[in-house]
């Protein structure tokens, strides 16, 4: 039987990640709809090459190039916010939520809403909306499936475990390219050096996110809603050769971990075949030559945005959403070379100071939250620029 399946932000890195799984197991897989933001000759190319039955750009004005580029193949185009939502309603076998940031939560609560089995790495959607996402899943029988490999590594050492026996759950972090260096050359540091992760590739955004171990915040509050634990018994623990990739603490003592090398077609490939499992190309650990495991405690002196991430968890309501608009205009305007990498947690904190924390009751109430918050986050980087 071959399973159908909807990729939201195919051109990226999660999604060419299980794009390559996807051609490495062809009897399996059938592509059905395929999305990216403003890309369309690799939209098209992907498209193309799997055979897709619809593309998306979420950039409503290039409907007509996209048309163009599929010309001769079966594949229908769309185009805008609206048909990314229509698409992720779709009947498929898995949607993989791969876009990045608040963007991706009107698809992502789509497909949640239309109780399809999601592979969840659009981490953004389920931190601006938590637990309107978890009550939708429940209503409609979704089923969340981590791709987060932290998220992953503790649904995979939760399996056959009862829920009342965790003790807690550690959020494993590599501490990214930063780990080691001081306040002063941190302040400083380029996007090309905050992108430069010592263990993974991955997107922009999320390599920034992880130089600041604001993606750990994000992750701990994506560890919250997933697994219903309180922020109390959510742990993060630096771990720089990220081999082991999250763990589960017991009742009785027992430490579950899920270990492997730093490849995210692991996780992607647990999702994919899940209930079962499935061969991937990915290296495989030589637990002898790797010798050690190094574990040290985060340092929220250097790295202020995780204790700014714990905070909004635990205000709750809007906090989580304005930490996650406040990040995503912050990170951009470094990436722009507009603030400094030590400006970024400066800029989230007073965003979150001026805003208010009216929890939302629903999904507009969370963009508008986010629409609300990227204004003012604006207007701090204004009076920052003079
Ligand atoms: P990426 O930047 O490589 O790709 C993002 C994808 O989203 C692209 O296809 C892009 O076209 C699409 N996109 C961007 N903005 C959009 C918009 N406004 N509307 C519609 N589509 C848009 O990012 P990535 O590294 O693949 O990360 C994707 C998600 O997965 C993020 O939430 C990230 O936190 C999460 N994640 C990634 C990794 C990883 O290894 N890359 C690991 C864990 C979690
Ligand atoms: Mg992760």
């Amino acid at each position: 039987m071959t399973r159908s399946l909807s990729i939201f932000g195919a051109t990226g890195s999660i999604g060419r990640s299980t794009l390559d799984l996807v051609e490495r197991n062809r009897d399996r897989f059938r592509v059905d709809t395929v999305t990216a933001a403003t890309n369309i000759d690799a939209l098209a190319e992907i498209a193309r090459r799997f055979d897709a039955r619809l593309a998306v750009i979420a950039d409503d004005g290039l409907l007509r190039a996209l048309s163009e580029r599929l010309a001769g193949t079966a594949c229908r185009a769309a185009a805008g916010t609206n048909a990314l939502v229509d698409a992720a309603a779709a009947d498929v076998d898995l949607v993989i939520a791969a876009i990045v940031g608040c963007a991706g939560l009107g698809a992502t609560m789509a497909a949640v809403e239309a109780g399809r089995t999601v592979a969840l790495a659009n981490k953004e959607a389920l931190v601006t909306a938590g637990p309107l996402m978890i009550e939708a899943a429940e209503r409609s029988g979704a089923t969340l499936l981590p791709l987060d490999s932290e998220h992953n590594a503790i649904f995979q050492c939760l399996a056959g475990n009862r829920h009342q026996d965790v003790a807690k759950l550690i959020l494993t972090a590599s501490g990214g390219p930063f780990r080691t260096a001081s306040a002063a050359v941190m302040r400083d540091a380029s996007p090309a050096e905050a992108v430069a992760h010592p263990n993974w590739s991955m997107g922009a955004k999320i390599s920034v996110d992880s130089a600041t171990l604001m993606n750990k915040g994000l992750e701990l509050i994506e560890a919250h809603y997933l697994f219903g634990l309180p922020s109390e018994r959510i742990e993060v623990l630096v771990h720089p050769q990220s081999v082991i990739h999250s763990l589960v603490e017991y009742i009785d003592g027992s430490l579950i971990a899920q270990l492997g090398p730093p490849d995210m077609r692991i996780s992607i490939a647990y999702a994919l075949a899940w209930p079962e499992r499935m061969a991937t190309p990915a290296q495989r650990l030589d637990l002898a030559a790797l010798a050690r495991l190094d574990f040290e405690l985060p340092d929220t002196g250097r790295f202020p945005a995780l204790r700014l991430a714990r905070d909004a968890l635990e205000t709750g309501g809007a906090a989580p959403a304005v930490l996650n608009a406040a990040n995503e205009v912050a990170v951009a305007a470094f990436l722009k070379g507009r603030i400094r990498f030590g400006d970024i947690a400066a800029l989230v904190e007073e965003a979150l100071r001026r805003a208010d924390f009216v929890a939302p009751r629903s999904i507009g109430d969370v963009l508008e939250i986010d629409r609300a918050t990227r204004a003012s986050a604006a207007t701090i980087l204004q009076a920052s620029d003079t």
